[in-house]
Order: structure tokens, then C-alpha cells, then sequence
């Protein structure tokens, strides 16, 4: 029997894709039920060509979509997922391992759960969050066999009846590439994570969707009212009027701000009294630089290189690097690419580098120390940047600096690979700006010393508040405590910004914080010229900016540094940018 739902209630997952959705559920949730079962040896072979064929048709069920797709132009530069899909159906591990339990005398469903949950295991050992999310992808494609071996029918998502609000317990790629907009007003999943296929693509899709409520499946049926706030993860069952009404209005504020946005994409970021801002995009993967251009980002603040370096048994070699970095910067033509050397170990771990346990890695062979180790692979990735900086404009930064004697150590090993590369008659760029992030407690306290050897400071806030508070970044049982705007952060800027200053060179910020339209104002008046964040931050943050001034923006921070506590500096923000600014920070609900 349906249980009612209770009205208003609220529920908190992830918000992967921004924008309200009003609507009735259309529960999606056809679970193929799988029977284990074991059979005679006689069975076998027959059980195999089963399995074989279930292989092929799922192959011409991913070619087909594959087809529809690419004839849709939003969704085209997204088909690389069907790509790993069709690759994933080539696996042995999953292929050949599920022939081998067949032929251990279990039936072929029964054979794929069983393979399907020994590789769920193995990714969930891995700590990097990008790569374990990568699980999905096989688990749509295990879904996608076991519908076929079970005879149930695909799921006809892209046509459903009416408009509706997609609840499912997970969708894969596939599925939500096959999505109706005109249709689907919203999705929202017991499973998924933030950097899934399927959070990807609905961005690209602009549907709104929250993921990750575990579940929610269980909780409602066919017509019962929802609304989804992608934007913050909020999702509200059986609304009141109350509720409705208000969100009815936010919805309609959110589209009104999100239409006027895209005027901001071409306008200058500049303040209301003249002080001119560079917004630069923070980048992970070099394929993510059309989306970056499309936000017209002021070139590349911060490339993370690490990328290069996941999900392969061998790291890059210098040619593979020099080529990405190449690309990279024939894209961004006349700007700059920023390019910071491999930070790996903390929460950004490459099994494949065989990096050592450590007890504390957040504070152990990190970054710059692991490259300093491991010299020579710090070599071939210096000789690719230096040589890439014939290709266009690069800065070369260094990660998690603590101390003057790392960054001469840096140079000197610059100093060698430019000497080799003279001797081979290779060009590079002999002016090549070097910098470092300022990230430690110990890099703020002697930024004055640091600036006397770079060209540059790029302040990383997301290790700097963790190392700053002593709160590790991705605890969730500290992340209360995980804030940019305790008054020890807001010196530490301070410091940092003014010792750039002093000694007349380039100071910006690259984490998190730069992209956070709240905190606009305040860097302003702290005096930054630059910021890197995720490149679809950048109009926000410009549209704020071209509503602010930077005499505004010192008049607030010296009100703040009076502060004592985070509360009062984050009330005392959220105050002045709501009466500044109302309808873009409007009063949170829960
Ligand atoms: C930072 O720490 O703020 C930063 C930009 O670097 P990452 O998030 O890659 O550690
Ligand atoms: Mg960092």
C-alpha cells in the first residue's frame, strides 16, 4: 500500500545541476530482479551463447543511442561516454570474468552480479573521487546486460507520458542523454556523486537534478508533488502552498537571473569605480577548455596537471604532457595558461605512483615535496612545460610551497632543463614566469621572503583553510568548522595580498573561493586583480563585481577584520549582499 507522504518534507542530497523544478514524480525505478542459480555442466555452452548475445545486443542498443545522439548538437561532445561504455563491453574483467563463473556452473545473470560486485569492491578502494565515480559507468553498463538477460524491457525514459520529475534509483548516461527536455522538468536519484557522467551530462541537458538521496525511490510513487533545487540539493515532498508559492517565486527569479547571465559572458569585469579584475578558469582536463571559452574566461589560472597522471598504469611521458599543454594553449590563443606541476598524495591519490601509506598524508609526501623525491619525473614534466612555453604564453607554478628553500630547489632544477634544452637547440620561453600557491600556514607568514624569489602568489583557499584551521578538507564531521571566512582567513589573505603588493608582483586567489559571488566584494577589497575558478563561475562573479565597487568592498573589509567569530563575519557578508544585491542572495529556506 502507497504511504502518504507527510507534507513538506524537506530532503538534502546533492545539487548537481542548477536551476527549480516544479512537477508530479514519474517513478522510474524497474529494477531487473536477477535469480542466481546454478546449472548442469550440459547447460554451459548454451549459457554462454546467451551471454555472448545479451553482450552483442547491448553493443547495438549503445550504437543506436550513439546514433540519435550525435545527431543532437548539445549533446555531441558528450559521446565519448557511449565510447567507454562500448569499451567497457570489451572488457575482460568483466567479459571474460563472467564467462569463467559461467563455466563454473552458475547461470549468466547470476555469473555478472557476481562479477559486477567484485568490481564495485575495487572501486570503491580507490580514494580519488573522479576515478571511484568512474564505478558508474560500469555499473550502467551491468544494468543495461542484466535488462537484457532478464527481459526487462529498457526503460523508455525518453518517452514519458507527461511532463514530469524523473525519481529513479540511479540513471545512467545512456538514459538521461535519451531525456525529453521538453518533458523532463527534473531528475533526482538515490545514487550518484558530483563528478558522474550523469551529473555531467545534465548540465550540458540544463535539466535540474539532485543525486545521492539514497533513498528517495522509497518514498514516493507516481503523482506526488516535488520540488527540486539543484542549486543547493534541496528537494521538498508534498509541498504546502506555502512552500510552493515561495519556490514558484524563486524559480522565476533563478530563470530571470540565469537568462540575464549570459549578457555578462562578453562585458568586461571591471567594478563601478574602474578597478579592472582578470576571472580566469581553473582547469582539470584539457577537453574541458571549449567549456571554459564559452564563459570567456581571462585564460587559465590554474591547470591541475594531476589529471594527466589518474586512472593509467604509467605516467605521462614528456611528449604526451608537451602535446596536452600545446593544446591546451592553441586554444586559449593570446591568454595565459597557468600550469601548475603534479600535487598528488593527501586526498589526491595515484595508486599507479605507488606512493607510500602514510599515517598523515595530508601533511606528508604531498606536492611539491613528492616532486622534489621523485626528481626525475619532476624532469620530464619541467621539460614538457618549458618546452610547451614556445607554444604560447605559460606561467609554471609550484604546489604547497612551505619554505624559501623549496622554491630555490624548484628553480635550480628549472635552471638545469633550460641548460639541457639550449644544448639540444630546443626553444623555450627564457622569461617563463614561475610562481607559488600559497596554501601552508608558513608560506602567509613568510610571503614577504617568498616574493623576493617568484614572479607570482596564487593563493589556493582550499588547502589553506584546511591547513590554516587544522580542518581537513574532506571530513564531513569537521566540515562545519571548514570556513573561508573565519577571521584568521581573512588576515591570512590580508597578509598575503599585501606582501604581493609590497613587492610589486602578481597576486590571485585559484581556490574555491574565487568563484563564490558571496565573497566577491570582499576579495575586491582586499585588493585582488585576479581570480581562477571553475570557468562556469566566472559570469556570476563578473555579474557581481559590475554591480560593486572596490572603495565599498575596503570599506566592508575593514569592518570585518573587527570581528571576532566566523558567525559574525558571515552574517555581517550575508547582510551587506542582500541589501546590496537582494535578488541574487536571497534568504536561504532550511
Ligand atoms: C587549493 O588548494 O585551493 C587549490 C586550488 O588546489 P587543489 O584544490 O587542487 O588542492
Ligand atoms: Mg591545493
Amino acid at each position: 500500500m502507497k504511504t502518504k507522504v507527510a507534507q513538506d518534507t524537506y530532503l538534502v542530497g546533492i545539487g548537481v545541476s542548477p536551476g527549480i523544478a516544479i512537477g508530479e514524480v514519474s517513478l522510474v525505478d524497474q529494477r531487473p530482479l536477477v535469480d542466481r542459480s546454478l546449472i548442469e555442466a550440459s547447460e554451459i555452452e548454451a549459457e554462454l551463447l546467451r551471454f555472448q548475445k545479451a553482450v552483442a545486443r547491448a553493443r547495438e542498443q549503445l550504437e543506436k543511442i550513439k546514433q540519435a545522439v550525435s545527431r543532437q548538437k548539445h549533446l555531441r561532445e558528450h559521446l565519448y561516454i557511449l565510447d567507454t561504455h562500448l569499451l567497457i563491453l570489451e572488457d575482460d574483467m568483466l567479459v571474460g570474468g563472467t564467462e569463467k563463473v559461467i563455466r563454473e556452473q552458475m547461470n549468466a545473470e547470476g555469473a555478472l552480479t557476481q562479477v559486477l560486485d567484485q568490481l564495485r569492491a575495487l572501486f570503491d578502494n580507490i580514494d580519488d573521487e573522479y576515478l571511484r565515480e568512474r564505478r558508474s559507468d560500469v555499473d550502467a553498463v551491468g544494468d543495461r546486460l542484466l535488462r537484457i538477460l532478464t527481459g526487462v524491457s529498457e526503460r523508455s525514459i525518453g518517452n514519458i507520458g507527461r511532463k514530469s520529475l524523473i525519481v529513479a534509483h540511479d540513471l545512467s548516461p545512456a538514459e538521461t542523454m535519451q531525456m525529453d527536455r521538453s518533458k523532463v522538468l527534473g531528475f533526482i536519484t538515490d545514487k550518484g556523486g558530483r563528478t558522474s557522467h550523469t551529473a555531467i551530462l545534465a548540465r550540458s541537458l540544463d535539466i535540474p537534478a539532485v543525486v545521492g538521496l539514497e533513498s528517495v525511490t522509497s518514498m514516493v510513487y507516481d503523482g506526488v508533488p516535488v520540488i527540486i533545487d539543484g542549486s543547493t540539493g534541496v528537494v521538498v515532498l508534498n509541498p504546502s502552498e506555502e512552500t510552493f508559492k515561495e519556490y514558484l517565486k524563486r524559480k522565476q527569479t533563478y530563470e530571470y537571473l540565469e537568462q540575464d547571465l549570459e549578457k555578462y559572458y562578453q562585458l568586461p569585469a571591471v567594478t563601478t569605480d574602474n578597478v579592472h579584475v582578470a576571472l580566469r578558469g581553473n582547469l582539470e582536463i584539457s577537453s574541458d577548455i571549449d567549456h571554459a571559452k564559452k564563459f570567456s574566461v581571462d585564460g587559465i589560472g590554474l591547470y591541475r596537471t594531476e589529471f594527466l597522471y589518474l586512472g593509467r598504469s604509467t605516467p605521462p611521458d614528456e611528449e604526451e604532457q608537451y602535446n596536452a599543454y600545446c593544446e591546451i594553449l592553441q586554444q586559449v590563443e593570446s591568454d595565459t595558461v597557468t600550469i601548475r606541476t603534479l600535487d598528488i598524495g593527501g586526498d589526491k591519490f595515484v595508486p599507479e605512483l605507488n606512493l607510500e601509506d602514510e599515517a598523515n598524508p595530508a601533511m606528508g609526501l604531498r606536492a611539491i615535496r613528492f616532486s622534489l623525491h621523485e626528481e626525475r619525473l619532476f624532469h620530464v614534466q619541467l621539460r614538457a612545460i618549458l618546452r610547451a612555453s614556445s607554444c604560447g604564453r605559460v606561467k609554471i607554478m609550484f604546489p604547497m610551497i612551505s619554505g624559501v628553500a623549496e622554491i630555490r630547489a624548484c628553480k635550480e632544477i628549472i635552471r638545469d632543463v633550460q641548460l639541457e634544452l639550449d644544448t639540444e637547440g630546443i626553444a623555450y620561453d627564457p622569461d617563463i614566469p614561475i610562481g607559488v600557491m600559497i596554501e601552508t600556514p608558513s608560506a602567509v607568514i613568510i610571503a614577504p621572503l617568498l616574493a623576493q624569489e617568484v614572479d607570482f602568489f596564487s593563493i589556493g583557499t582550499n588547502d589553506l583553510i584546511q591547513y590554516f584551521l587544522a580542518v581537513d578538507r574532506g571530513n564531513e564531521h569537521v566540515a562545519y568548522l571548514y570556513d573561508p571566512l573565519h577571521p584568521a582567513i581573512l588576515r591570512a589573505l590580508k597578509t598575503t595580498c599585501d606582501a604581493a603588493n609590497a613587492a610589486g608582483i602578481d597576486v590571485s586567489i585559484c581556490g574555491e573561493v574565487a568563484g563564490e559571488p558571496l565573497y566577491t566584494l570582499i576579495l575586491v577589497g582586499l585588493g585582488f586583480h585576479e581570480l581562477s575558478m571553475n570557468p562556469a563561475c566566472v559570469p556570476r562573479v563578473k555579474r557581481v563585481l559590475r554591480q560593486v565597487s572596490r572603495a565599498d568592498g575596503e570599506k566592508l573589509i575593514e569592518k570585518l577584520l573587527l570581528l571576532s567569530t566566523s558567525k559574525e563575519v558571515s552574517s555581517a557578508v550575508e547582510q551587506e549582499m542582500r541589501n546590496r544585491l537582494p535578488e541574487i542572495f536571497a534568504q536561504p529556506l532550511i
